[in-house]
């Protein structure tokens, strides 16, 4: 099955953009599909007009419920079974566990803000999850979808040679992932890690497992407090 994702956003141009790319680019058309929706081609007057001003003043403009919708009426009839996102820092984190959840599912059709973002009205009325990418804010959601779609798609099945690297990296496990190494064994000065050239797999197994939990513990006690509880 074809995850299948469309976007909607005035910036077109922005896509495929890195995903056109190395692993991401290889599986679009295979095991991913991409289409993408210029909202301003939803406007019907003269001036192709997408935003306002604020209702009860304040700067900035609101993109338009009206135009909005049909887009996304366009982009994604009834009946379309994919869940409708809106990038938006007050939205849902953005974590491995919901990008996993994503990736098991038909795809997605995601709406990227601009401005001040969307009329609140739009949210409700045509079911929009928001997503957020992490506590900071972007000019765009553009960059924010581009980021939810390279960790969705390099979960599909195919996409990584490796079908384990997707299993033990950082969150997989609820810890960070511990060091890599490879030749030369002297950088600068430095060396391998003894352990990691003894063969002993056992061994390099407790070590990778020591390393990942000091990293986790030292560098996100938060994260070591949640796989704790
Ligand atoms: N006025 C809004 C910010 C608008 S930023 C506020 O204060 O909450 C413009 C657009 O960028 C948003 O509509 C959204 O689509 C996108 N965006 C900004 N930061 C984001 C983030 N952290 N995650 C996802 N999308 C984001």
């Amino acid at each position: 099955m074809m995850f299948r994702a469309s976007v909607l956003t005035l910036y077109p141009e922005m896509f495929p953009g890195p995903l056109g790319l190395s692993l991401a680019g290889r599986a679009l058309g295979g095991a991913w599909s991409l289409d993408t929706h210029f909202i301003r081609d939803f406007a019907t007057d003269r001036h192709r007009t997408v935003d306002d001003t604020p209702a009860g003043g304040g700067p900035g403009m609101v993109m338009k419920a009206d135009v909005l919708a049909r887009a996304i009426d366009h982009a994604s009839p009834e009946g379309d079974p994919r869940p409708r996102l809106y990038m938006s820092p007050r939205g849902r984190p953005l974590t491995q566990g919901f990008v996993r959840e994503l990736a098991a599912g038909p795809g997605a059709v995601i709406l990227c803000g601009r401005f001040e973002g969307v009329d609140e009205r739009l949210i409700a009325a045509r079911g929009l999850t928001e997503v957020s990418i992490g506590d900071y804010v972007l000019s765009g959601g553009e960059l924010a979808a581009l980021v939810l779609l390279d960790a969705v798609v390099r979960l599909l099945p195919g996409v990584m040679g490796h079908a384990e690297s997707g299993t033990e990296e950082s969150f997989e496990t609820g810890l960070l992932e511990y060091p890599h190494y490879t030749r030369p064994q002297v950088f600068e000065g430095l060396t391998i890690p003894e352990i990691l050239v003894s063969g002993d797999h056992a061994r390099i197994a407790r070590w990778r497992r020591a390393e990942a939990e000091r990293i986790t513990r030292e560098r996100r006690p938060d994260l070591w407090a949640k796989r704790e509880g």
